[in-house]
């Protein structure tokens, strides 16, 4: 139930005075969340993105051209333009002691103008000067009121960014009524807290954004780094934070199963490798032991950027469970993949004397049932499959660790769903999407992350080159002597429109072109291929067999063929800066230097140009994600407009990092110390949770 403290603020925003069937739904449009009508606390979340000062400062002779000012004046004379042109402004001249100004309209009906301005009045004026004909003027000023009414003129009028049809105006005479509704709540941030950062309290610190005493306040670099809206940026960074904490605690209640290994699996694949981990990867193999012997449940992010070696990492971890007498399960997002981890584990597991299955949706008849039936009494020690793994059907003897890899390709609901597979499963979930750090707290915050932030040894930099489409002949040439020389090509098509047959019928196309060049080299593969074409299709390029693999986006997740040091990709323009740094890292990841030609069709638009400019400069990872993130917004990087997952209302993922970070701590000591948030801060705490709408988490507090 939703504390009635708040039920002022989720009133709907019909309740308040102007808003009626004109205005409502186009404060729906502006505020409300899809689907619902706005409510008062979504217009007094819409901050303001600007404003505009008010303030009566200096003489007529001293204030700035260019900008808006306020000045006092007195009016002096009329002077309508001539008669016989109407189009004429008319002035009114106005003076101060220490000169004169035009005060100028266009169109405006002469009663009115001498009623707003009438001779020998004294007036406040506000709008911007401009000198015409070396005299200063204003221009239709924004406001007029008498000398007693200067009070009434706020200091800084906001402006709202997009209004939907509303004037800024009409929209912060909204906010006003908002505000008065907005009750004293009880204060959910610690007092020491507060004090340090110098924040208001909530209410104070909507009025002070609603309200602003100066135009700092509200605007550019200096707004966002002001107090109040720090406040309110760190209070929905606070609700989020302790959402997945309570989240996180209610999973970690559910008693693990401590799995000590002896060690000795793990041993005898490292040996049989023919590199030595990386440090990272040592490290990440470290803390997901550490958390298998626990006796809590293991919920382990481990983030690598592409190439940087997850896979032998999740292996490892397979093998300890193993160790300690139980099963583990690892699970693709594509058939490829599945087939691709399946074939390189294969040879370990058995060298190593582990059985091991794989299962994807394409598997029928007896091999299916061999491979279930061995899941389900124990004798098979490693599945590795897709989301096949997921259906009721499967069951394990005793799963003990569940590594689910490329994560953002599977839903949240997914790595619960395998991880109910079996008692207590501990779970290992590996991604190569270089989140930001800031959006992984917000999205993974319930786990613990592992990160390997270095490379395997002795890779050489991948040159990136953007080449004009028009240059595709020289592109076909240059590729032609490096086949003479072994080299193998990804030639990856785009996706040209929503519909995959259109895309399919270019990758095709172009496989056709390039077969005239260079006959039976040409190999061929896309998302409709039946399966088994697929996997031929990879395997004959994997062997050799084929060099230049033309592809459709299918190729862009985990596909690891090290020989392969040429990429091209057509029209890059039209990828995300993701997607183009997933399909860079298929190649680079042998010893042999790489490259990459990012063709392009011009014009290119200034979002798509810095794009292609970041993928040139550097090929680090974290780099580019926090730069797709500036590019595009947080909702896009992971998709969350479509999975429906909370966005942020005030919160800025790109400058308010810092904000999540503490938020983070401070919700798990809150866990920590008041579980089911029952002491004076908790109370407040669980007002905070529903004002940001994370009252989900509330609810885990009663399930236990
Ligand atoms: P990703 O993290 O993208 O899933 P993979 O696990 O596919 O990366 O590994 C990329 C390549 O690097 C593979 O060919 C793998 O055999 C190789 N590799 C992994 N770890 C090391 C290491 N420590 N030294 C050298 N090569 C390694
Ligand atoms: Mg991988």
């Amino acid at each position: 139930m939703r504390p009635s403290i708040l039920d002022p603020l989720f009133a709907p925003a019909t309740g308040l005075p102007g808003v009626g069937p004109k205005i409502a739904p186009l404060v729906d449009r502006l505020v409300a969340e899809p689907g619902q009508p706005a409510r008062i606390v979504d217009l007094l979340f819409h901050l303001p993105t600007g404003g505009v000062s008010r303030k009566v400062a200096g003489k007529i002779a001293d204030a700035p051209v260019g900008e808006p000012v306020s000045l006092v004046v007195t009016v002096s004379h009329h002077q309508p333009g001539p008669l016989n042109r109407s189009k004429a402004p008319f002035r009114v001249v106005a003076d101060d002691d220490s000169g004169d100004i035009a005060i100028v309209f266009f169109n405006m009906p002469r009663a009115r103008i001498e009623r707003l301005l009438p001779i020998g009045a004294r007036k406040v004026v506000s709008g911007k000067i401009e000198v015409y004909d070396g005299r200063r003027q204003m221009v239709h000023p924004d406001r007029v009121v008498d000398l007693d009414e200067i009070d009434t003129l706020p200091a800084v009028e906001t402006i709202y960014g997009q209004t939907e049809g509303l004037t800024s105006r009409m929209f912060a005479r909204l906010v006003g009524a908002a505000l008065e509704r907005v009750p004293d709540l009880p204060e959910w941030q610690d007092p020491a807290f507060l004090a340090r950062e110098r924040f208001l309290s909530f209410r104070e610190a909507l009025g002070a954004l609603h309200r602003p005493d100066s135009v700092e306040t509200v605007a550019g670099e200096a707004g966002l780094a002001h107090p109040a809206r720090r406040r309110l940026a760190y209070d929905e960074a606070l609700a989020s934070q302790l959402a997945l904490a309570l989240v996180r605690a209610r999973q970690r209640r559910k008693p693990g199963r401590s799995n000590v290994g002896d060690g000795r699996l793990v041993a005898a694949i490292t040996e049989r490798l023919p590199y030595a981990l990386t440090g990272a990867q040592a490290r990440a193999l470290d803390d997901i032991r550490a958390d298998m012997a626990s006796d809590t449940r293991m919920l382990r992010l481990l983030q690598g950027d592409v190439g940087a070696g997850k896979t032998v990492v999740g292996l490892l971890a397979m093998a300890s469970a193993i160790e300690a007498g139980r099963q583990a399960a690892m699970m693709a997002p594509t058939e490829i993949l599945a087939r691709q981890h399946y074939a390189r584990l294969q040879p370990l597991a058995d060298e190593a004397g582990l059985t091991i299955a794989l299962l994807t949706g394409r598997d029928r008849g007896a091999e299916r049932r061999a491979a279930l039936a061995g899941f389900a009494d124990g004798s098979i020690q490693i599945a590795v499959g897709t989301h096949a793994l997921f259906q009721e059907e499967v069951a394990f003897h005793d799963l003990g660790l569940a590594v689910v890899d490329e994560q953002h390709r599977f839903g949240v609901h997914q790595r619960l769903a395998l991880g109910a597979k079996g008692q207590a499963v501990d779970v290992l979930v590996m991604t190569a999407t270089p989140i930001p750090r800031t959006l992984a707290l917000t999205y993974f915050g319930d786990m613990d992350v592992s990160i390997l932030d270095e490379k395997p040894p002795g890779r050489q930099p991948i040159q990136t080159k953007l080449v004009a489409q028009g240059r595709i002949g020289e592109v076909v040439k240059g590729l032609g002597r490096a086949m003479e020389a072994g080299a193998r090509i990804y030639w990856v098509c785009p996706l040209v429109e929503e519909s995959e047959t259109i895309d399919l019928a270019a990758a095709e196309d172009r496989a056709e072109d390039l077969a005239r060049w260079f006959g039976d080299k040409v190999g061929l593969i896309h998302g409709r291929m039946p399966g088994r074409e697929k996997d031929e299709a990879m395997r004959r390029f994997q062997a050799g067999e084929t060099t230049l693999l033309v592809s459709t986006t299918v190729i862009e997740v985990g596909v690891d063929v090290p020989e392969a040091t040429i990429m091209v990709i057509e029209h890059a323009e039209r990828f995300g800066l993701a997607q183009l740094h997933q399909l860079r890292g298929r190649i680079g990841r042998g010893s042999e230097a790489s490259t990459c030609l990012l063709l392009y069709k011009g014009p290119l638009g200034e979002t798509a140009r810095a794009r292609l400019e970041i993928m040139r400069e550097t090929e680090d990872g974290f780099r580019i994600a926090e730069e797709d993130l500036k590019l595009r917004g947080e909702g896009e990087v992971l998709g969350t407009r479509q999975s429906g997952l909370p966005g942020f209302k005030l919160l800025r993922p790109e400058t308010d990092g810092r904000l999540l970070e503490t938020a983070r701590d401070d919700a798990r000591l809150v866990v920590e110390r008041d579980p089911k948030l029952e002491g004076p801060r908790g109370e407040a705490l669980r007002v905070l949770l529903y004002l940001f709408s994370r009252d989900a988490a509330v609810r885990t507090l009663g399930a236990g």
